[in-house]
């Protein structure tokens, strides 16, 4: 998929605040520092689309861009940042839960993990809510060049036995650098099958034929 365009729409807080969009919706989400914002720039081709390094937990918003002014990237809020209250923390879970379960045009939750750690209890926990609510998603393994391929292979390997022992088999996993752009054009198809086709009608040539021109 080539990227034509990414425009920044609005930031909501909460689901009533989002947008209506008949476009088909992309979610990005993971724990503070997976990678995100990094992510989300590397696949759209623009540096500064989503901002990388800002203070943990302090993106609080539910960020949308449209692309190609055919499906729309939302840029979910950090979980599992230390420097809020419980009480910031509760009403977080309660926004980001309502947005996931209730969006009716989100067609994929893309969960990131950080590749060089092994599984976090936070990131299998979320796994398994998304399992349980029937939630379509996949997991991208964030930042594979910052750790050897064997590193990454084993954290991955590690990270779906543990989802195994539960009963939870992901459907799509992809393995994404920021810095190499590996993994872009994996995750990109996957948005692509996703969209509605479009129409081939230019490419079949007349559609109405003269009386002249049909074979005797
Ligand atoms: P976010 O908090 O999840 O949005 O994470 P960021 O995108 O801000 O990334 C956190 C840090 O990791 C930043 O210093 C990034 O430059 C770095 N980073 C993110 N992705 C990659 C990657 O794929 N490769 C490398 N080498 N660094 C990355």
């Amino acid at each position: 998929m080539k990227i034509e365009s990414a425009i920044f729409r609005t930031s909501a807080l909460n689901l009533e605040a989002c947008p209506t969009s008949r476009l088909p919706e992309f979610a990005f989400v993971g724990r503070s520092n997976v990678g995100k914002s990094s992510l989300i720039n590397m696949l759209t081709g623009k540096k500064q689309l989503a901002k990388t390094s800002a203070t943990a937990g302090k993106t609080r918003l539910i960020n949308f861009f449209e692309i190609n002014h055919a499906w729309n990237l939302v840029d979910l809020p950090g979980y599992g940042y230390a420097k809020v209250s419980k009480d910031q923390r509760d009403a977080f879970n309660e926004h980001v839960s309502g947005y996931l379960t209730r969006r009716e045009n989100l067609k994929t939750i893309f969960v990131l993990v950080d590749s060089r750690l092994e599984p976090l209890g936070g990131d299998l926990a979320f796994v398994e809510w998304l399992e349980y609510c029937n939630l379509p998603y996949s997991i991208v393994f964030t930042k594979t060049d910052r750790t050897s391929d064997t590193t990454v292979k084993n954290h991955a390997k590690q990270f779906l036995q543990e989802l195994a022992t539960i009963g939870i088999e992901p459907g799509n996993v992809y393995s994404c650098s920021a810095k190499t752009n590996a993994g872009r054009s994996q995750v990109l198809n996957h948005i692509q099958k996703q969209l509605p086709k479009k129409s081939k009608q230019k490419d079949k040539g007349p559609t109405i034929q003269l009386g002249w021109m049909k074979k005797r």
